[in-house]
């Protein structure tokens, strides 16, 4: 169990590329923060600076109180599980489990005490025997992170896990990843570039962007009120909508959508008249209305829902009706916003 500080790190590689810019975090005790971002944002490079893989060209980084910026991974008391999740294949899976306690010299009944118990834990009991050859991808997995439990880590890093793994198999392991942070009451820092992987399983979210954090805040803070245009657009699926134009005398207006601006929206935009502004539309916040009449391009069923995607002009939308809809291409439909999110054109921030 720990506290975690990471103060004004930065990381400049060898070759000068900066791949992080004054990263700041304080992640309480149990507490599972998600690094998410596109890409070379700079996530990984983040969670290797924790684990001590490279080296923190400036800040600094605290446990517990101490100051471990320079200390060697071994010392550090971090367990990462990778997405290459490698595991000895002469070894049984409760060789495998066992072996960082066995470098270890620890007690023998301790670690078959601590193997057992992480074994049920992840489901494995029946599993300690097999090879990892007789092993489904799933089960990799549960043993990579079996090795990382028994050692009883002080913080939990997972380079993203899911990725080699199949979509359904993506989905229950994900599951288990959140039963298991519920059960171990562990600080765990995980990396991923799913955006949907961070929401379900994040106590906070770290959303990075070209090695600059974004926002950082809870799954719903950054749904609802995301900081800018890179957080908008990176959470939710499918992405918001986004279309650009000017606030003018009461009223938002832009080539092919404009609308009456209602008291609050004045209120918020009174500093833009005149200005250009974007405005952000989730599609699930489209719903039937009168607003402007958008001309069906393809109606997708996903059972409870529908992604109906057409266009307004040259404006194109996708709107995520709570229905079964049966457009064909070229339909009308008309439709109104029942959430809007501004951003500043210029600064690309929020304007709250
Ligand atoms: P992410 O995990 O978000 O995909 P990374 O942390 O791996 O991003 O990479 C961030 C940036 O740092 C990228 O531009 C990447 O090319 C660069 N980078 C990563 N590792 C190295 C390295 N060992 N040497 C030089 N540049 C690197």
């Amino acid at each position: 169990m720990a506290e975690l500080k990471l103060q004004h790190l930065d990381k400049i590689y060898d070759n000068n590329v900066q791949a992080v810019y004054d990263f700041n975090l304080d992640v309480a005790d149990g507490e599972l923060i998600v690094l998410v971002g596109p890409s070379g944002c700079g996530k990984s490079t983040t969670l290797r600076m924790v684990a001590g893989l490279e080296d923190i060209s400036s800040g600094h980084l605290i446990i517990d109180g101490k100051d471990i910026t320079t200390m060697p991974p071994k010392d550090r008391d971090i367990a990462m599980v990778f997405q290459n999740y490698a595991l000895y294949a002469h070894m049984t899976v409760y060789e495998n489990m066992a072996f960082s306690l066995v470098l270890r010299k620890e007690n023998k009944n301790v670690i078959h005490e601590k193997v057992l118990a992480a074994a049920e834990i992840l489901g494995l009991t029946d599993q300690l025997n097999k090879k990892p050859a007789q092993l489904s991808g799933g089960q990799h997995q549960r043993v990579a992170m079996g090795r990382a439990i028994v050692r009883t880590p002080k913080v939990f890093l997972f380079d993203e896990p899911l990725s080699n793994l199949d979509a359904k198999l993506r989905g229950a392991t994900r599951r288990e990843i959140l039963l298991l942070h519920k059960r171990l009451k562990a600080t765990m820092l995980y990396v991923t570039h799913d955006q949907t992987e961070a929401l379900t399983l994040a106590d906070r979210i770290v959303c990075m962007s070209m090695g600059h954090v974004q926002q950082i805040g809870t799954p719903l803070e950054l749904y609802d009120t995301p900081n800018n245009l890179f957080v908008a657009s990176f959470i939710g699926l499918p992405p918001m909508n986004f279309i650009e134009g000017k606030v003018e005398d009461g009223s938002f207006k832009s080539e092919h959508i404009s609308f009456e601006l209602n008291g609050e929206q004045k209120q918020l935009l009174s500093a833009y008249n005149g200005k250009e502004v974007v405005v952000g539309v989730r599609p699930e916040n489209i719903i039937k209305g009168s607003t402007c009449a958008m001309k069906v391009t393809l109606n997708e069923n996903l059972g409870q829902t529908t992604l109906v995607h057409g266009n307004v002009g040259g404006q194109k939308l996708t709107a995520k009706f709570r229905e079964w809809c049966d457009y064909e291409n070229g339909d009308e439909v008309g439709i109104a916003f029942d959430r809007i999110h501004f951003f500043d054109k210029e600064s690309t921030e929020a304007i709250r």
